[in-house]
């Protein structure tokens, strides 16, 4: 069968929901995946919040789960701040392959091993050619990534501001803390951006640095060897980079019969680079709206634009965190450490999350300089 309703385009967080949404209100489905497996393709530091298992529908099985963590967020002088709400680090494959599983429950077809080349326009429907073969649909969702090859057959030229990522995984490490993932902000560490390590177990990590305006890889070399008590004598078992965007949702992301959803339409945290959790939902928002339309027999984009409604709690997070970074990125390693004195777990887990950054904002007014850089910037 050529023709299917919803053709999803990437096996990601993001196109594995979409597939399942879509599938569970009966709508043919087809997941096409360049890679010859469905598992996180790309670097990923695979830390979560436990409500991104929840709005999955995955369970915290031992198999998905590979620990509990509370974080610490370490200042430019090392004041830590220790955030005691417990997240996940997660084997990324694995929980995508279970989504993926879901998806085929509900009846969605799958195909790894098969690039889409590109999306044209066939009267009211939409071809999908990849490097096998070509596909009608009704809908086509782009959850392709940041380089998104829908994006760019769509004619979208906007693209949310990435920044560039290098992530070492790390095995032999002699970790101090293996309960905790960590975060290092500064601007002599990361500028614009931050680095972290994040523990698979005592000995194996993922290391990694996001930055602007500089190489990162760089930068990380720097930061592993400011650590060698604990990874002096750790060897690179896995080294690859990849472009996060953390410039915000694109201003349009549905067209008739498509929509862009997860990195290529900048659904990510800006101010912590997260998009597992938004991704998915994104996903799933997608996937029914899609569905509904098709059912409906109207997949233009004011019918698809309900995917707006159904995904503008987290436009609107991703909109403050925006808002947060583009203050916080200004700030001298002197007004981090400032920070870092003053704030509490939950303040920062607002200002980085995008959530009541107006509180956070009025705790700063009465700081004779943070009142200024950043109090006014947040309200
Ligand atoms: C170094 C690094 C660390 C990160 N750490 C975290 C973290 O700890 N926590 C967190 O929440 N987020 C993290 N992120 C962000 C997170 O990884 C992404 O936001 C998330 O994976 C986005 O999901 P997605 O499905 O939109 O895209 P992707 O995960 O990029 O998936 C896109 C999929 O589409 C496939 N594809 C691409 N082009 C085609 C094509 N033409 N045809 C068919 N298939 C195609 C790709 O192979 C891939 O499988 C990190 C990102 C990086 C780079």
């Amino acid at each position: 069968m050529n023709e299917y309703d919803v053709v999803v385009v990437g096996g990601g967080p993001a196109g594995v929901s979409a597939a399942k949404a879509a599938a569970m209100n009966n709508v043919s489905v087809l997941l096409l995946e360049k890679h010859p497996t469905i598992m996180a393709n790309k670097p990923c530091g695979e830390a979560c919040s436990k409500e991104t298992l929840v709005t999955a529908g995955v369970k915290p099985s031992p198999r998905i789960v590979m620990h509990e963590a509370y974080a610490l967020v370490y200042s430019p002088s090392m004041i830590e701040v220790k955030i005691p709400q417990i997240g996940y680090n997660i084997n990324k494959s694995f929980f995508i392959q279970e989504i993926a599983a879901q998806a085929a429950e509900y009846g969605a077809d799958i195909h790894v091993r098969e690039e889409v080349t590109g999306v044209v326009r066939e009267n009211s429907k939409l071809l999908v050619k990849t490097n096998r073969d070509t596909y009608k649909a009704k809908v086509v969702i782009g959850a392709d990534g940041y380089n998104s090859t829908v994006a760019r057959s769509l004619g979208v030229t906007e693209r949310p501001e990435p920044i560039p990522t290098v992530q070492y995984i790390m095995a032999n490490c002699r970790l101090k803390n293996s309960d905790a993932v960590r975060f290092y902000l500064g601007n002599k560490i990361a500028p614009g951006g931050y680095a972290w390590i994040f523990p698979r177990t005592e000995k194996l990590a993922e290391v990694g640095i996001g930055v602007r305006g500089a190489v990162a890889k760089d930068y990380l070399d720097a930061f592993v060897k400011l650590f060698s008590d604990e990874l002096g004598n750790a060897k690179i078992i896995d080294y690859r980079g990849a472009p996060v965007p953390i410039g915000g949702a694109v201003s349009e992301s549905v067209f008739d019969g498509a929509m862009l959803i997860g990195d290529a339409a900048g659904h990510v945290i800006p101010l912590t680079g997260a998009g597992i959790h938004s991704s998915v939902s994104a996903g799933l928002a997608a996937g029914k709206v899609a569905a509904n339309a098709v059912q409906e027999g109207d997949t233009s984009k004011r019918r698809l634009s309900e995917f707006y409604k159904l995904y503008e709690p987290w436009l609107n997070r991703i909109k403050k965190s925006l808002r947060a970074m583009r203050a916080v990125e200004k700030l001298t390693d002197e007004e981090l450490d400032t920070l870092a004195k003053i704030f509490q777990a939950d303040d920062i887990l607002d200002l980085a999350n995008g959530m009541d950054i107006g509180r956070v904002a009025k705790k700063l007014l009465s700081h004779p300089v943070l009142a200024v850089k950043l109090a006014r910037q947040l309200l």
